[in-house]
């Protein structure tokens, strides 16, 4: 198991998808100090049900449970701080914690802190917590006889969706999710700003933008853990799609709390992008290879990857982009989307380190554009790479990881 587990469970908990903001764990040093974020005029009796200290120490021993839950590999544990009618987000949970356990096996240590409460309607509190860490969650709780658990709404108690068209994409909005919808439409223009300063073109063409409020969200329910996905035009809905997960939810994962979640998203709505912009204004996805297009979103969305390629560099974590070793079950870059066996959380960097590299070897974005050319006809790295640069495999892959530890390692 790879020592610095920290990055590790980053990549982890949001599966396939694109974390950057990762802050290193400062096991050593005491938990944060607990304030309270309640005004304390409003605290009246401790004992009420509704009073939000009350509320927040119902909610600080659930998550003092769930603690206790992961030192344990605990399970069964787990499973019962999970409202009963929740079954969509139970079964992320469990995958989530089932997630943290093998990665961490008995070292986890980590402690969850409640430091405010929001009450939300039809009886769900919405609470902002920390973790030791240094990540921040938003994660919804209700009262079920007594305890506070985990829990999210029902899709009847979403409120009304709303289709709103902007001039580049189409948002469904849901009353539930007011609280974001401003910052989302401004996070989506940004996302198209930069994409289109960065790549070079954007397409006419609007994207249909799904935001997953919660884990049983209709027609979604199966997305899985990543934090954001795009699905092309020959989709479900006759279109490009995008799906996110909402901030204050469950399946949104941790951030780090200096960017807020505003980061985070602005990130993966980005990273989503650019895969729109790619298909619609470049090549087909399938042109390409997971590499080559994670790696391109990775790099146009500005991902910051210092440290996870410091540990690369420093550990010798590199993963061959090409498994000339067998011929199924290749252990390869070109097959990471399929979960690699000992990837170390570190695939999506080396993807991103992997465009880097070419667009400042190779004459930039176009050097990069003239290599997927080149691939894309038969799939052979190799042959590509000798047609579009003059370099064949062996001699590329070596000069890209020394390229790696000079630029990165310690
Ligand atoms: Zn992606």
């Amino acid at each position: 198991m790879y020592k610095d587990v920290w990055h590790t469970i980053c990549v982890v908990m949001v599966f396939s998808s694109l974390v950057t903001a990762c802050t290193p764990p400062q096991r050593n040093e005491a938990p944060p100090t607990l304030f309270d974020a309640i005004n304390p005029t409003t605290v009246a009796q401790p004992t009420e049900k509704d009073n939000p200290a009350a509320i927040k120490a119902g909610i600080q021993e659930t998550l003092d449970r769930y603690t206790q839950a992961l030192n344990e590999s605990n399970t069964d544990l787990a499973e019962q701080l999970v409202a009963p009618d929740s079954g969509p987000l139970r079964r992320e949970f469990l995958d989530t914690f089932e997630d943290y356990i093998e990665v961490f096996d008995k070292d986890y240590v980590f402690e969850h802190t409640v430091h405010s409460v929001t009450l939300r309607e039809h009886g769900f509190v919405q609470a902002h917590i920390t973790i030791e860490t240094g990540s921040a969650a938003d994660w919804l709780f209700r009262e079920v006889e007594g305890e506070w658990l985990f829990s999210e709404p029902e899709e009847d108690l979403l409120g009304e969706r709303e289709i709103i068209e902007h001039e580049h994409f189409t948002f469904n909005r849901y009353a539930w999710s007011d609280i974001t919808n401003e910052t989302l439409i401004d996070i989506m223009e940004e996302a198209r700003h930069v994409v289109g300063d960065r790549l070079g073109r954007v397409p006419d063409e609007k994207i249909i933008v799904h935001i997953r409020l919660v884990t049983g969200f209709p027609l979604f329910t199966d997305a899985g853990t990543r934090k954001g996905y795009y699905s092309p035009q020959n989709s479900d809905f006759g279109t490009d799609y995008m799906v996110v997960h909402a901030p204050y939810s469950f399946g949104f994962g941790l951030y780090d709390p200096a960017g807020g979640w505003e980061d985070s998203l602005q990130h993966v709505i980005t990273h989503e992008y650019v895969h729109f912009v790619t298909t619609r204004s470049f090549r087909s996805l399938s042109d390409m290879n997971p590499w080559m297009s994670e790696g391109l979103a990775e790099y146009i969305a500005e991902a910051r990857y210092d440290d996870v390629l410091q540990d690369v560099a420093d550990e010798d974590l590199f993963i061959p982009i090409v498994d000339t070793t067998r011929a199924y079950g290749k252990q390869d870059l070109e097959h990471m989307n399929l979960g690699l066996e000992d990837e170390n959380g570190v695939d999506y960097a080396l993807a991103y380190s992997l465009v880097v590299y070419i667009t400042e070897t190779y004459g930039g974005l176009d050097g990069f554009w003239e290599m997927v050319e080149a691939y894309e006809p038969k799939h052979d790295f190799d042959a590509a790479l000798q047609e579009s640069f003059g370099v064949d495999y062996a001699t590329f892959e070596y000069d890209w990881q020394n390229w790696v530890v000079e630029r990165y390692g310690s």
